[in-house]
């Protein structure tokens, strides 16, 4: 199955960043040895289990099993694809890479719709900086919109037909209205955007995936004041976070994300240096967002609006990022609906305080909770206390929960060990940071195969007797796995394992890799276990085997025949016993 794609670019890119570097640059590692030692990220854990090797460039986490070379831990750690993270170890040192290499490959049905919308951004670009665009232009400026903002955003305007006039020559009237870019009355195509500042949605990957136009002029204003492309192939209101594209850099670098509400709190925000946000367009989540989200490996700032929706919107999204095992704060500010409106009227600085001040998302809650309750009257007391309890069970820091109580406690003059008793220890829900290990059972004979599957992935001379010795297992996709291991080094004249570890994500192989590092073991061996293990995996063969024959046997209803395996059988029992006495 080695196939005969070329990786020498990439193993030359993985080879060239020193793992213990790159995974420094997120978790703190400790030399003990010739191993760097941290705490592992893919689990629940405050221990260093994490091991990594400079010399064989890999990690492993001796605790859950998490393993890999430094792209599969940057696609794990921040939750972004192959290519992705080998920009990343690229740039670090320098590599140039081909435009064609890190984009994305997409089916050129979708191609096509990406460089049509694309084109469309540099008609809206054009009419803004043409003459037609001067009332756009003092609008935006108004704003406080400088150029710099209007180019990192790539803002545009709408204006009588230039899209339908432009574009109609070159594709069809289909792909217009299907991208909703025009739109047919009386058999003729007409924009869907006129007269509008325009703002082009990309998706994470910096595809243009849709558009939302806002009306800037006086004589417009009866008309609605936003307006998003309808859902089309590309346009689905599920998968979209606002200026992702852009913040997913700057999310990386602050380990946090700032959610807001409306597109332009995104774009105030950038005008004042914050760039790890992104905005909802609305109040209300997907799953298909929330697992965007939840995938970023960041903490979470809830920064929506300041009214009753808002409020209500930061409890639900609170909620599911908590449970989760997110870290969630939440910005909150007077004397303004939205971020954009309250640095347009009291300054960057506001802003920045209510940042800086922003709260813990269980005191938010708990705060929450007590809206429109007269907690005077024991009843709506009692009420809040028990809504304050449920929303207690959400939290995994048992001192947190501890000290909450006691607040409660002394605030409303309950004991404490009544308010404990309402705790319900069994409801918490387990952090779920990284998958759960997965708890399989393997037979004797399936451990014998993981654990010759893992000397062979870290010694080539295991290699070699596998090939001499065996050349098969007994479970087929370990056997599959072993024959390719061999194959790759016959292939590549050594055996690297930060190289093959690179192959096996490429081949799917690294499900089983994932098992097979799971449970091998130490990586040192002796002749007499190679022996051992090389006797079971060909004992349970020939034991397979006579199974087999035993049902053929019992099934044919000829006398010789029955004879014939009789004896086949005898035969390769006196021959497994010859290995035994070697
Ligand atoms: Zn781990």
């Amino acid at each position: 199955m080695v196939d005969i794609k070329d990786n020498t670019l990439v193993n030359k890119i993985v080879a060239s960043n020193n793992i213990v570097d790159v995974i420094g640059e997120y978790i703190n590692l400790e030399h003990k040895g010739k191993n760097f030692f941290g705490v592992c990220p893919f689990h629940d854990d405050h221990s260093p289990s994490m091991s990594v090797s400079p010399e064989k460039n890999i990690f492993k986490c001796f605790s859950c099993g998490a393993s890999g070379n430094s792209i599969t831990f940057l696609m794990d750690y921040l939750g972004i694809e192959f290519k992705e993270a080998l920009k990343i170890l690229a740039d670090r040192v320098g590599i140039p890479l081909d435009k064609t290499f890190t984009k994305k490959k997409v089916n050129s049905e979708l191609e096509e719709l990406y460089k049509v919308n694309e084109l469309a951004v540099s008609i809206f670009k054009n009419n803004l900086a043409s003459t037609s665009g001067k009332e756009a232009r003092e609008y935006l400026k108004k704003r406080g919109l400088d150029d710099e903002t209007i180019k990192y955003f790539n803002i545009g305007l709408a204006i009588n037909n230039s899209i339908s006039s432009a574009l109609s020559n070159k594709y069809s009237k289909e792909i217009l209205e299907n991208l909703d870019l025009c739109k047919t009355y009386d058999n003729k195509l007409y924009d869907t955007f006129i007269n509008r500042i325009i703002f082009p949605i990309c998706d994470k990957d910096k595809n243009v995936i849709g558009f939302t136009g806002r009306i800037y002029r006086e004589q417009d204003k009866d008309e609605s004041k936003y307006l998003n492309t309808k859902e089309t192939i590309l346009f689905r209101k599920g998968n979209i976070l606002y200026n992702l594209n852009n913040a997913k850099e700057y999310i990386r670098k602050e380990k946090s994300i700032i959610i807001c509400e409306g597109q332009m709190d995104t774009i105030r925000l950038h005008t004042i240096g914050f760039d790890n946000v992104v905005s909802l367009s609305g109040t209300s989540l997907t799953k298909e967002q929330i697992d965007l989200i939840n995938s970023l490996k960041c903490d979470i700032i809830l920064n929506l609006d300041q009214d009753e929706a808002g409020a209500s919107a930061t409890i639900t999204l609170g909620d599911a990022f908590t449970s989760l095992g997110k870290n969630v704060n939440v910005i909150v500010f007077k004397d303004a609906k939205d971020t954009d409106e309250l640095i347009l009227k009291k300054g960057a600085e506001s802003f920045k305080s209510a940042y800086k001040n922003k709260v813990s998302f269980i005191n938010f809650k708990l705060d929450y909770l007590k809206n429109n309750k007269n907690l005077n009257d024991s009843v709506e007391l009692s009420k809040y206390i028990n809504a304050a309890i449920e929303s207690l069970n959400n939290i995994n820091d048992d001192v947190l929960v501890e000290l909450k109580l006691k607040e409660i406690s002394d605030k409303y003059g309950v004991s404490i060990s009544t308010l404990k008793s309402k705790i319900n220890k069994k409801d918490k829900k387990v952090i779920v940071n990284s998958k759960p290990k997965e708890l399989k059972r393997y037979t004797s004979y399936q451990k014998a195969e993981l654990r010759i599957i893992y000397l062979m992935l870290n010694n080539e001379d295991v290699i070699i007797t596998y090939e001499n010795n065996l050349g098969f297992l007994v479970t087929p996709e370990f056997t599959d796995f072993a024959n390719e291991v061999l194959e790759y080094k016959m292939k590549n004249g050594e055996f690297v394992l930060s190289d093959f570890i690179t192959h096996a994500y490429q081949n799917n192989l690294d499900k089983v890799l994932k098992v097979v590092m799971e449970n091998g073991g130490p990586e040192e061996y002796t002749e007499e276990e190679l022996d051992y293990l090389t006797n079971i995996i060909k004992g349970t063969t020939v034991e397979n085997e006579i199974k087999r024959l035993r049902k053929i046997q019992k099934e044919s209803l000829d006398e010789e025949e029955k004879k014939t395996i009789a004896k086949r059988i005898e035969n390769m029992r006196k021959e497994v016993l010859t290995w035994y006495k070697k």
